[in-house]
């Protein structure tokens, strides 16, 4: 019998942050990704008022399985309230995607000398005790459907989760990379999967002037070790997403000739050595944890934390994307030529004279995709 597939997003439709959307394939409800976003220095969160006053779910306790494409805040961030919310629900996601949510969404808020309470700490360890792991090229079989994941690029751990059900076919990207990083390989389908629809986390579908600069990182490289080498200057690293704390270390340890000391806070240092098991290797023999003292050598020091105090850091934000661009989406949809891209997660154009990805795809004769940019609490059949 044909399943009705329905997908509302709950989050993160034509804006960027909060990225949550419910997939009902025949009787399953499943949710894709629970994040959260900021906007103007205010938190905001999927909304879920508008599932369980569809016609589909009544309460939160019938999702019955939760799938987490990579640990960035806009994927992750709403996990733990969402699996509390959803007593019966399994929640999926790969090794790495645990270690990497588990210090985000919990050793960060909790461990440390942040005052907190202790009912809430145990609970929340509980609920990731209860993840379970997947592993690339995994298949989950659940009767009415089954679930395949893929390597996705973008950041170690990241997933694209292809759900078939009957002949349909439908591929939810997660964020995703065609070309390797730092610390991943690109994407990973294998030929001839005859997909369907793409469910496309499309940030710079709005976007056709923007190309990636894999340089920003480096040039950041390369002003720290300059900084500490030939300005005598200590400098300190604030790292806002983990994942390019990581993959800016890397480069770092690569680049640094000159054994320059590099120092790391305690809970990014235990992280990573988590992940090191899990055959990420980052670490060099020169990377070590800064206690309390600020040791007197010019040095660097890598750390998640916020606050003042930085006496005679010169410090610096680290930041840049590790988002496909337009080119890259391109490549993609020519590649896995859908029969639809529902396109999500997805950046305001900044001027309306801008093509979007499917005015650039007209142009292509073999596209055979159509698109559609869905908006958030919209009720769409696939
Ligand atoms: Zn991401």
């Amino acid at each position: 019998m044909k399943q009705e597939i329905i997908f509302i997003p709950l989050g993160g439709g034509q804006r960027v942050g909060a990225s949550c959307y419910y997939l009902r394939i025949g009787e399953s409800n499943v949710i894709l990704d629970a994040g959260i976003g900021i906007e103007s220095g205010m938190e905001f969160e999927p909304d879920f008022y508008s599932l369980v006053t569809s016609p589909f779910v009544q309460s939160m306790s019938q999702i019955s399985q939760i799938f987490i494409s990579h640990a960035h805040m806009d994927h992750i961030g709403y996990l733990l309230k969402l699996m509390s919310q959803t007593k019966h629900a399994s929640v999926y996601m790969t090794e790495i995607t645990k270690v990497l949510s588990a210090y985000q969404l919990y050793d960060r808020a909790f461990i440390g000398n942040r005052a907190s309470d202790e009912d809430t700490r145990l609970a929340a360890q509980r609920l990731l005790e209860n993840i379970a792991p997947v592993s690339y090229l995994q298949t989950l079989n659940f009767g009415k459907y089954k679930v395949t994941f893929y390597p996705a690029g973008h950041i170690p751990g990241a997933v694209m989760m292809l759900f078939e059900t009957g002949r349909r076919r439908i591929l939810y990207t997660g964020d995703y990379s065609l070309n390797g990083t730092m610390l991943t390989q690109g994407c990973f389908l294998p030929e001839g999967l005859d997909i369907d629809t793409v469910i496309l986390c499309g940030l710079h579908a709005k976007h056709p002037w923007y190309s990636k600069k894999t340089d920003a990182m480096y040039q950041q490289v390369r002003e720290v070790l300059h900084c500490v080498e030939t300005g005598r200057q200590s400098v300190l690293c604030r790292i806002s997403q983990l994942s390019k704390g990581i993959e800016f270390l890397k480069v770092l340890n690569e680049w640094n000739t000159s054994q320059v000391p590099v120092y790391l806070d305690g809970s990014v240092m235990s992280m990573i050595e988590k992940m090191e098991k899990l055959s990420v290797p980052v670490l060099k023999p020169g990377n070590r944890i800064k206690g309390s003292f600020v040791p007197r050598e010019p040095h660097v020091y890598i750390t998640a934390e916020g606050g003042g105090g930085r006496g005679s850091y010169h410090c610096v934000r680290v930041d840049f994307s590790l988002h496909e661009d337009f080119g890259e989406m391109r490549e993609f949809i020519k590649k896995v030529n859908p029969r639809q891209a529902v396109v999500v997660h997805c950046g305001k154009e900044k001027s309306v004279l801008d093509d979007t990805i499917e005015q650039e795809m007209m142009l292509d004769g073999e596209c055979r995709t159509q698109f559609i940019f869905a908006e958030e609490k919209e009720i769409y059949r696939l």
